[in-house]
């Protein structure tokens, strides 16, 4: 019997939850279980970045950011938390960590990079970021005021070259394409949540207790 290589063994499909999580919050929480949900994802593992190369340094360590993850998604079966950009040197890149999951999962499960629309946007200036595509599917989750770059021309070209047109493209199509998904929109960020703590007030209600809690035991994001 003859094999169509465009057809994808079935296999499980894994998200791969990136981010500095300075701190985690629901807006991440809730895209995380949404694109689970939508998808059929059968896990989604939180990988926080050590040494992120966009953005300043973080305002918390890595290992606390990494807690704050485990304390966030302790009650999630679904949830797991991956600590492999906390024991790497240099920059977290997001082509490494595909790579070494891919490595790693010797094909029992196939990967879905998701981020949110304001990461996609400046993907381009990502690492190696035409290579992502070797080891995963990207998946893209609307995000409240955050706008696809009309103009960048090559960002274009890369989603129209790539888009899915149907979910289950996913878990069928051996080629790793780009799938956009809508999900509630929650205009939180961890930017927000660290002014508010800066200037003394409470960000309950957009993050979770525990992690909250956390900030104050350990006098974490304060002035
Ligand atoms: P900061 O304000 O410090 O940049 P953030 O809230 O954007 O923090 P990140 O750790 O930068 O959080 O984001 C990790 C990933 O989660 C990114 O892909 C981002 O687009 C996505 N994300 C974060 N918050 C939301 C949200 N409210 N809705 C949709 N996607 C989100
Ligand atoms: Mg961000």
């Amino acid at each position: 019997m003859s094999v169509n290589p465009t057809i994808a063994k079935p296999v499980p499909l894994i998200g791969v939850m990136g981010g500095t999580f300075d701190p985690i919050h629901f807006g991440h929480l809730r895209m995380a279980q949404e694109l689970a949900d939508a998808l059929k994802l059968a896990e989604v593992r939180f990988i926080p970045a050590a040494n992120p190369p966009h953005r300043d340094q973080p305002m918390t360590s890595a290992a606390q950011r990494a807690e704050m993850v485990a304390l966030a998604i302790a009650d999630n079966p679904l949830f797991k938390l991956d600590r492999r950009e906390l024991d790497r040197e240099g920059y977290s890149y997001t082509i490494d960590t595909l790579q070494s999951l891919h490595e790693e999962l010797q094909g029992k499960a196939r990967l879905c990079l998701l981020m949110g629309l304001d990461a996609f946007a400046g993907i381009t200036s990502w690492h190696r970021w035409q290579d992502l595509l070797q080891f995963a599917h990207i998946v893209v989750a609307s995000r409240p005021n955050a706008a696809f770059l009309a103009d960048c021309s090559t960002l274009h070209q890369f989603l129209q070259d790539h888009i899915l047109t149907n979910a289950q493209q996913l878990h069928e199509q051996s080629r790793y394409g780009i799938w956009m998904q809508e999900i509630t929109a929650l205009d939180i960020s961890a930017t927000k949540i660290r002014y508010q703590l800066e200037q003394g007030l409470m960000p309950r209600y957009l993050l979770p207790n525990e992690v909250l809690s956390y900030i104050q035991q350990h006098k974490l994001l304060a002035e």
